[in-house]
């Protein structure tokens, strides 16, 4: 079998945060390593009378191949959804994708060779990581603080680039409410950033699933799309907001650009699902979407609450985190001593998941770091799995022990 697979499938990794979903499975483990939106969060039963609804007036266009832009009122939809956000479009610039995930790999189609680089903040997403290694791009990580990704270290970035010659096309972020580290790109480098990309003319892609679901009064800041309408490709997705399940983003871009991963689209799989798009499309219109999102809200900022208490109750001194203002993660830095993969076999025995950060970076750096996801579990395994994490970092504090080799005779 192996002589038939091609190079690329070769290069294919299965995603780690999977192989930590099948000890997941078992009923003893608590898992602070997912990144789904909670099954509590879903308006479940306004869904299931809309959907009832729906069935008894399908009409059969909605059981038809779809255009492959995706449906026109539900453009529609994401331009009112982007004009809210400060984001002025035309349907000519919206193409509807299966995900963002999709919609990463066919931008990465269209826009990178083997070869090409592609920088990321330093941590990202393990979904584009994977994507963009698919298609063989070097990927070139650059550091965030509290206020997102690092200017000056950009700047160094890409001189070192331009030095070896790499051809450098497209900048990912995910600049608000960040998955992993939960971090909130400043309004000043979102400005920086759009300088830069015209400077050296690179297109930024702007990943951004969960700027809905903030926890203060007041909504982040404007998009980097906001900014700018030819350097920046603006993603966002009904995936965290409504369900998962549902698999439509939207995508906004230079129409130009967008005609051509309309093409690339039209190879890959003709288009989104139009049941699901009308789905979503009277979910919308009934204001039931609204309603999930201010309940989502809510929902998440409790769920946070509950593991940053849980944090502040049973973490030993030396262990910190941020407080996130939105989104589904709590970012956690280890003292240099503790090794974020070797605390997880420790974690593991004690019970409870989480997802180390040298799967994050880009140069598998990232060893004094962790995430905790707070969307998933319900609140009384929350604060238990962050008391079994604790356990497991205790061991650290007893001198001269190798820490999990003692979490193994106990
Ligand atoms: C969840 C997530 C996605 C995936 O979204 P889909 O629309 O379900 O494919 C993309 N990017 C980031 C940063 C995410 O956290």
């Amino acid at each position: 079998m192996k002589a038939l697979l091609s190079r690329d499938a070769e290069t294919m990794r299965p995603s780690p945060i999977r192989d930590l979903a099948k000890l997941a499975a078992d009923p003893d483990i608590i898992s602070l390593a997912g990144s789904q939106p909670s099954e509590e969060a879903f308006p479940l039963e306004e869904i299931r009378e809309v959907l009832a609804g729906l069935v008894a007036k399908l009409p059969a266009r909605a059981l038809q191949y779809g255009l492959t832009k995706g449906d026109d009122e539900l453009r529609d939809v994401a331009l009112k959804m982007m004009a809210r956000r400060g984001i002025e479009a035309s349907r000519e610039e919206v193409i509807l994708t299966n995900g963002s995930q999709r919609a990463l790999d066919l931008i990465g189609r269209v826009l990178i060779d083997p070869g090409d680089a592609v920088i990321t903040e330093m941590p990202t997403y393990t979904g584009a990581i994977a994507c963009f290694r698919n298609l063989r791009a070097r990927l070139l990580g650059v550091p965030q603080d509290e206020d997102g990704m690092r200017i000056d270290k950009l700047e160094r970035v890409i001189a070192k680039a331009r030095v070896e010659g790499l051809d450098l096309k497209l900048l990912y972020l995910i600049p608000t409410f960040q998955n992993p580290s939960g971090a909130t790109l400043s309004p000043e480098r979102r400005k920086e950033l759009i300088e830069i990309a015209e400077r050296e003319n690179l297109l930024i892609l702007e990943d951004d699933p969960y700027s809905e679901l903030f926890f203060d009064e007041q909504p982040p800041a404007s998009p980097v799309a906001s900014l700018s309408s030819d350097r920046v490709l603006y993603l966002s997705s009904f995936s965290k907001i409504l369900a998962p399940g549902l698999r439509t983003a939207f995508l906004r871009g230079p129409q130009e650009l967008i005609k051509i991963i309309e093409q690339a689209a039209q190879a890959s799989d003709l288009s989104a699902g139009t049941l699901d798009q009308r789905l979503i499309l009277e979910l919308c219109h009934s204001g039931v979407m609204r309603r999930s999102i201010d309940n989502a809200r809510v929902f998440y900022r409790k769920q946070r609450d509950v593991q940053l208490a849980g944090l502040e109750e049973f973490m030993p001194a030396g262990i910190t985190w941020n407080v996130p203002r939105g989104g589904f993660f709590t970012w956690v830095k280890l003292p240099e001593a503790i090794n974020s993969e070797a605390l997880l076999q420790g974690a593991i025995k004690q019970g409870v998941l989480f997802v180390p950060g040298p799967h994050f970076f880009v140069d598998g750096s990232g060893s004094d770091t962790l995430r905790l996801c707070f969307s998933e579990q319900p609140a009384k395994k929350l604060r238990q799995g962050v008391a079994s994490l604790a356990t497991a970092v205790r061991f650290y504090d007893l001198p001269s022990t190798i820490p999990w080799a003692l979490g193994e005779c106990c």
